[in-house]
């Protein structure tokens, strides 16, 4: 069973009508409802306001992958919780999704080590290239899919080069953006996705909920078989029975 916590800023959603109206639980709670239908993932919510933020420590022990949605209240999430997320990810003890305006947030920018600075511009057409088609993530994904309307998010996008690129956003007016793209940090997975601007209808597209999906089994953590602590010891060197085993 993968335990998937997608924690939500949940500003938008009570304070704008014309978002309240696409997402009225929460665009977190769509989400939930998709991800809920894999028999081997369990989901739970978690948003800004909740008590500790939505992440009191036993949440976050018992979360294999964290997906993160913000936006105007990046600033406001604690920075130690941002450094506890940080060194879980490192740990390889949970994943990371990152989505949309999530490029933004101190989590997002702690775990990757840059600004996560875009280019940004009014809701369009997007048309998402599938670039890596045997990516684990990509797959049942067709080569591109269109999504009817979009934030534009274009390059450049200020994020080391990626581990793996995924998809490439097309909008109408010619931008184009790296809305897929995978990083390994220490022992940890990390997945930035694009599409889910509040209000549009992104995260009810099917290609876009099957992305997700695949982002998840993708970012749970490896059994490691082992345990890497939170610091660099001396090395320990094979004993001289292993070599002759
Ligand atoms: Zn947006």
């Amino acid at each position: 069973m993968i335990k998937v916590t997608i924690w939500n800023e949940f500003r938008h959603e009570k304070t704008k009508e014309h978002v309240k109206a696409i997402y009225p639980n929460g665009l977190h709670a769509v989400i939930a409802d998709f991800l809920g239908k894999n028999e081997d993932i369990s989901v739970r919510l978690a948003a800004l306001d909740d008590e500790y933020q939505g992440l009191p420590d036993d949440v976050l022990e018992d979360t294999d992958v964290l997906i993160w949605w913000g936006h105007m209240a990046h600033k406001e999430v604690d920075d130690e919780l941002v450094k506890k997320i940080q060194q879980r990810v490192y740990l390889g003890k949970m994943g990371l999704i990152a989505l949309h305006s999530g490029h933004h947030s101190k989590v997002f920018k702690a775990v990757i080590g840059t600004n996560g600075n875009l280019q940004w511009g009014r809701e369009q057409k997007e048309i998402i290239w599938n670039v890596n088609p045997g990516h684990p993530i990509c797959a049942g994904i067709p080569d591109h899919f269109l999504i009817e309307s979009e934030e534009v998010y274009s390059e450049p996008f200020f994020i080391p080069e990626p581990d793996a690129l995924l998809f490439i956003g097309w909008f109408e007016d010619g931008n184009v953006f790296r809305s897929g793209a995978c990083f390994n940090r220490g022992a940890g997975k990390v997945f930035y996705f694009q599409p889910g601007h509040e209000s549009c209808r992104s995260f009810y597209n099917p290609y876009v909920q099957k992305i997700i999906t695949n982002g998840v089994y993708w970012a749970a953590p490896n059994n490691l078989g082992f345990d890497i602590e939170d610091k660099c010891p001396h090395m320990l060197s094979p004993t001289k029975d292993e070599f002759n085993a």
